[in-house]
This record gives C-alpha cells, sequence and structure tokens, in this order.
C-alpha cells in the first residue's frame, strides 16, 4: 500500500497544526492517515487505499458512515435555516425521545461534546450535594476537564497501589487542585469504592462511571459490579453518574442502565447519538436535572447547544435505534468476533483473548481475563502494535493503541467480518 498523498499532506500540515492532527489521539506514527471518503462500514485514504472500519469514528459511528435516513434528515433542516442559537420543536421532539427511551431520563439537556456533558453533569452533582471532590476508575475516560483528565492510562509505577491508586493527570497544564480533588478506585474493585467513599464522606459529590469500561479497551462489570455501586452510592446518599458516551444506544435502545438494569442519578450521552454529528445529552433525575432551569443554581449555556443540524441526525439515528433490532445485530457481530478470533488463536497457539459487548470489542494480547486498568496495562503492547501494523496493510484498521475500543456499525457485514479475521489469521500464522 502506497501512503505518498498522506505523507506529503502530513508534512505541510504539520508545519501548522501540532502533529498535523486535531486530536492527539488521532496521530499515528510516522505521520496519520488522511482520509478522503467513507461509506458504511468502508473508508478511503488520499493514497484511494481502502480499509474497513473498526474505530468508527471514535464510537460516534453506529449506523454506518453516510446512513441515508441521517444525510435525509440533515438535508431537510438545511433546507429550513435553522441552525444554532434558537430552540424548535425539533429541540423538544429529540428531547422527547430520549426521555421514552432512557430509563433514568426524567429530563433532559442537550450540549456538543461528551466532555461538555460530563462538565454539566459534575455541576449539578457540586450543586446537588454541596460536596465537591469526584470518584472515577482508573483506565476511564470521561473528556479533558480538569476533574476527570486524571489516571486514564498512567504509567503503571506513577500510579501508586493497585487498590488504592493515585490520581495522575493525562496532560501538563490542568489545574492541580482539581486532579488532587478526584479520587481514583479500581474498575470493578466494590471494597476498594466502598472504602473511597467511606473515608471521605461528606466531600463526594459523585461516582462517575462508565459503565462498560470501553477506554481501557473492553471491560465488562464483574457480576453484580455495578448493581453493588448503585446500592452503595444510594446507601451513602452519593449521585451516581453513567458515563454511557460509548455504551449509549449499543448495548439497548437505553444504554447500559437498561442492559444492566441499574439505575444512575445522572447519565451523559454523546458520539452514537448523533451518528457523527456533534451532538451530547446529560439525561438524569428531574430534582437533579431542573437545578440548571433557568433562574435556578446552577447555569447552562452553548451557542451549539441543541443545534439543528446535530438534532436532525439525532433524531434520524435514534429512530433507526429504537426498536432495538440494530443493538441484536451489533451484540451478534461481537459474539461472532470473540468466536471467529478465539478459534484463530488457537489454531496459531497464540495467547489472545478478545472481549466485548455491544458491537464494541477489543483484542489484548493476554491469556487471562482483563478486569481492570492495571490487568490491561500488563499485556503484550508490542504484539498488539505488530498485529494493528498488519491488519491496515491488508485494509483493516483498528487503532494504534492497545487499550482502545473497536467497533461494528449496523453497516458491517459477515464479509467484513471475515475480512477481519482472516487478516488476524494471516498475521498470527507468522507470529513466532
Ligand atoms: N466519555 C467517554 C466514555 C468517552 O469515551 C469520551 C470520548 N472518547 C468522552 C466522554 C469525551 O467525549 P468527547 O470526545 O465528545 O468530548
Amino acid at each position: 500500500m502506497a501512503y505518498d498523498n498522506s505523507k506529503s499532506i502530513f508534512r505541510e500540515y504539520s508545519k501548522i497544526t501540532p502533529g498535523g492532527v486535531q486530536s492527539n489521539f488521532r496521530f499515528e506514527a510516522p505521520h496519520p492517515l488522511y482520509f478522503r471518503r467513507a461509506q458504511g462500514s468502508r473508508l478511503w485514504d488520499f493514497d484511494g487505499n481502502e480499509y474497513v472500519d473498526y474505530i468508527a469514528g471514535y464510537g460516534s459511528i453506529v449506523l454506518g458512515h453516510r446512513d441515508p435516513k441521517v444525510l435525509k434528515k440533515v438535508s431537510e433542516c438545511l433546507d429550513y435555516g435553522l441552525t444554532s442559537g434558537v430552540e424548535t420543536e425539533l429541540s423538544y421532539h429529540v428531547s422527547r425521545r430520549l426521555h421514552d427511551m432512557i430509563p433514568s431520563a426524567e429530563m433532559v439537556r442537550f450540549s456538543t461534546s461528551g466532555t461538555e456533558a460530563v462538565m454539566h453533569a459534575i455541576m449539578l452533582a457540586r450543586a446537588k450535594t454541596g460536596a465537591r471532590r469526584i470518584v472515577k476508575a482508573e483506565g476511564a475516560y470521561h473528556g479533558w476537564y480538569d476533574v476527570v483528565a486524571v489516571s486514564h492510562h498512567p504509567p503503571v509505577h506513577e500510579a501508586g497501589p493497585t487498590r488504592n491508586p493515585r490520581p495522575v493527570p493525562i496532560s501538563g497544564g490542568l489545574d492541580p487542585c482539581m486532579i488532587e480533588s478526584t479520587i481514583i478506585v479500581p474498575y470493578n474493585d466494590i471494597s476498594s469504592l466502598e472504602e473511597a467513599l467511606k473515608s471521605n464522606r461528606g466531600e463526594v459529590a459523585a461516582v462517575i462511571l462508565e459503565p462498560v469500561c470501553f477506554n481501557s479497551g473492553a471491560i465488562l462489570p464483574v457480576n453484580g459490579y455495578l448493581e453493588q455501586v448503585r446500592e452503595l452510592t444510594s446507601k451513602l446518599d452519593v449521585p451516581l453518574i453513567f458515563d454511557e458516551v460509548i455504551t449509549g444506544f449499543r448495548l439497548a435502545p437505553g444504554g447500559a442502565q437498561q442492559y444492566f438494569h441499574v439505575q444512575p442519578d445522572i447519565s451523559v450521552f454523546g458520539k452514537a447519538l448523533g451518528n457523527g454529528f456533534p451532538i451530547s445529552a446529560v439525561v438524569g433525575r428531574e430534582d437533579i436535572l431542573s437545578l440548571s432551569a433557568p433562574g435556578g443554581r446552577v447555569g447552562y449555556g452553548g451557542t451549539y447547544n441543541g443545534n439543528q443540524i446535530s438534532l436532525a441526525a439525532a433524531d434520524a439515528t435514534l429512530e433507526a435505534l429504537a426498536d432495538g433490532q440494530i443493538q441484536t445485530k451489533l451484540s451478534n457481530m461481537t459474539s461472532t468476533i470473540i468466536e471467529w478470533v478465539r478459534e484463530a488463536a488457537e489454531t496459531e497457539r497464540v495467547n489472545l483473548r478478545t472481549q466485548g459487548i455491544g458491537g464494541q470489542f477489543q483484542i489484548y494480547f493476554t491469556d487471562k481475563e482483563v478486569r481492570d486498568y492495571r490487568e490491561a496495562a500488563g499485556i503484550n503492547r508490542a504484539m498488539y502494535s505488530d498485529l494493528q501494523r498488519d491488519l491496515r496493510l491488508e485494509g483493516v484498521l483498528l487503532h494504534p493503541d492497545p487499550l482502545f475500543h473497536h467497533g461494528v456499525t449496523a453497516s458491517h457485514t459477515r464479509e467484513d467480518l471475515e475480512r477481519l479475521v482472516q487478516a488476524i489469521t494471516k498475521h498470527l500464522r507468522k507470529t513466532p
């Protein structure tokens, strides 16, 4: 495969934009790929190379690229001429869809990115409790707002004891006081959470959790964990925030909370909500969400909140996701990938595990189940990098980060899955 055009774009672009990327997560050495076109499950780069896309807009594409139902609603919206800074019937209509689909969504508010929605959810929790600190799981990601931009993938030697991790900022330039106020716990460990909440009683405004920890690949909650978190937070009167930015609409029409039957106080949705168009939402209990009503104790603003183009995309996307058929298809595809990759690994005698749920998956080079960040950090990263490079040459796009979450969309076909597994098999065959 030739990448000459991507290389020359990078040469010029990186002179005026750091790294030639608008999000550092998109950088890949020696240079990123630059894309020209997308359709369904496929992407084409500037050199004309075609890829089966398993990055899927970092989880923002759930129906597939250029979904006709989404494009139709968006183009109708363009005809009205309304864009941002107005309220319309469409805003009400899409709020109503979320209210009806998500079990805990007594009230709904729109914003643009997952980061913003998380920020608002935390403001609400602080206003509700009068407390300041946040509890977050190591290995989870909730955007790059100071209090949550902590301990995503910290170097293990800096991260403190496994059961009592210390907060490690994901970036320079964050407010150190805010970072120190965040309490880090291991995912899937209820006794560490209990200890953290009891020893900081009265100081914790919220526990924020990805119900499935996709930001360290695909770490599923162990049996009973989410229920125990709910029980504990209710008992200690600490609001529980589910960050459903990736789980949202994939596991079930009402998200992970519906799939696992666990009701958070506040939840945050994004990504798949707009099938690639920028939109996020904060939903939850009426007594909490109404704190930011006009004239209330908490502010709420944003020129692009509820912008019409994104709402039109969300309207079509939610309509497609409402009856659960797509979720069944996504779930079946995850099971197929797990099964086929397991067979290939057994045949080629390579230690690897695929974990996943709801159309998402990650391949870990390890022989044990991955249950938290420390276990994810212990996988063989070099083996993953070799796999990712080889797959790209075969026209199958995985992310270079070994702890990234991959996913299929409703437009992925059996043939796409076969391409993935054939490319993996070919790679494993030459693995010593
Ligand atoms: N929460 C989760 C679970 C996410 O995966 C992400 C993005 N990867 C965010 C929040 C932040 O969303 P955004 O990039 O739209 O700000």
